[in-house]
């Protein structure tokens, strides 16, 4: 059965054969994705067989681990529209940042400039977090930028901040809670039009919707292989000819002395690979994806009243649902199904203790609406089974939570103790 008719019908039984099921129905894909298997084989072969050093130049299992390099250099230029001899491989979309954010402050201080950078709140923390320590560092000074209740840029604030003076703009390509793309070449022109830098965090676009880095002027623009059907541990930094940088790690002078240390061949292969297949299925695919997004929010719509889609409707990504369901905290309801269906409250986190969203109260969404959120992320693999069954268990969990939870106060007054509605259920 065809997925598009899949996605047509909700039965009862689709619940019980996904309930038995062992894992859990996958939804967090902004989190992470899974590595698809032809990545995998790719991984293992640059472990296993040919897992020579590419700058071992004395032997062929050197030469074949650089034509891995140049290769993946390729395929994820390609990807992303840029040329191969601007890619520098990391660790991953939060050393980009790191490198792109620290690099040009760096080589700014070297000419004993202040890096004047204006920046959207609801960017990732990696972003807000070395823009942070720069600026307590004296290395930078910031312009927070407006967003609306839909995360969306306020392009005349973004005018006023460039007229202003600014060196650098930030702008993420996608929000990876609420799911908002951003005007990237729009932004990327009004930056150069008055002589600032123009960085983009694309680690939740790349892969999900086309891009044209060069051809729209971004000189800076970070990735990261996990999101999109590649390993973890492994990403990239596009620098564009406009952009100097200093490196941040010093060695063997890898990577024309941006980024030193062995590369990791197996690594960069399979992100490579993982790029070469999204450029091939992203626009088949991601079609897909956003029928079943769309199916999961018309059934959690009609089952659950009262909720509400935070994501800006018109400008997506087609795997993200964020609603809110304003009467019921988030941790009520995954407490009730996270063994069964993964979901989050907000983005992962290190500490797995997740504060409240600095995304959400960027937005100024009201708190009740703050607390009841919840990030809903379909991929390539998600099918719409798996959509049918997540919806029915999540909207049971909430309308089960309802009871409980309306029940409290009567049986706390009872008891003569007072309610405490966000250990409910817990
Ligand atoms: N930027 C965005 C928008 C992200 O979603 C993430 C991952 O959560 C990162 C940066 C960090 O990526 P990585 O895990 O590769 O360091």
């Amino acid at each position: 059965m065809s997925d598009s008719v899949a996605v047509e019908h909700c039965s009862s039984s689709v619940v019980a054969d996904t309930a038995s099921d062992a894992r859990p129905i996958y939804l967090d894909y902004h989190a992470t994705t899974p590595v698809d298997k032809r990545v995998a084989d790719v991984v293992v072969r640059y472990m296993t067989t040919m897992f020579g050093n590419a700058s071992s130049a004395d032997h062929v299992l050197g030469d074949e681990a650089d034509a891995a390099v140049n290769d993946a250099r390729r395929q994820v230029a390609s990807l992303v529209g840029a040329e191969p001899r601007d890619i520098v491989f990391t660790s991953g979309a939060t050393e980009s940042i790191n490198l792109a954010l620290k690099g040009v402050a760096a080589s700014f201080m070297s000419r004993r400039r202040m890096l004047r950078v204006a920046y959207m709140p609801v960017e990732h923390r990696a972003v807000l977090d070395t823009l942070t320590a720069l600026a307590a560092g004296g290395a930078a000074e910031l312009h927070p930028l407006r967003v609306d209740r839909g995360g969306r840029l306020d392009m005349d604030d973004l005018t006023e901040a460039c007229r202003a003076g600014v060196d650098l703009v930030c702008v993420m390509a996608a929000n990876n809670e609420i799911g908002t793309l951003y005007p990237l070449q729009a932004v990327a022109e009004l930056a150069h039009a008055h002589g600032a830098l123009m960085f983009s965090d694309a680690t939740q676009a790349v892969g999900k919707i086309p891009l044209a880095s060069a051809t729209w002027g971004i000189d800076l623009l970070a990735c990261t292989a996990h999101k999109l059907y590649g390993p973890k541990g492994v990403g990239a930094l596009v620098i564009g000819p406009s952009a100097t940088i200093e490196p941040l790690i010093h060695g063997g002078g890898h990577q024309r002395g941006l980024r030193s240390g062995t590369l990791n061949v197996p690594g960069i292969a399979g992100f490579g690979e993982a790029c070469r297949l999204r450029e091939l299925e992203m626009s088949t695919d991601e079609p897909r994806v956003a029928a079943l997004r769309n199916r999961m929010e018309a059934i959690l719509c009609a089952r659950i009243a009262g909720l509400v889609v935070n994501s800006a409707p018109e400008a997506r990504l087609a795997g993200n649902l964020h609603i809110s369901i304003p009467d019921v905290p988030n941790t009520v309801v995954l407490g009730r199904i996270r063994d069964r269906v993964a979901i989050a409250t907000g983005a992962a986190c290190s500490s797995g203790i997740e504060g409240p969203s600095h995304v959400l109260r960027a937005i100024h969404l009201p708190q009740a609406l703050q607390d009841g959120a919840l990030r809903i992320g379909v991929g390539k693999f998600t099918t719409g089974n798996e959509v049918e069954a997540a919806a029915q268990l999540i909207a049971a969990a909430v309308l089960d939570a309802r009871v409980t939870l309306s029940d409290l106060p009567r049986r706390f007054s009872h008891s003569g103790r007072q309610a405490n509605t966000h250990s409910a259920g817990q």
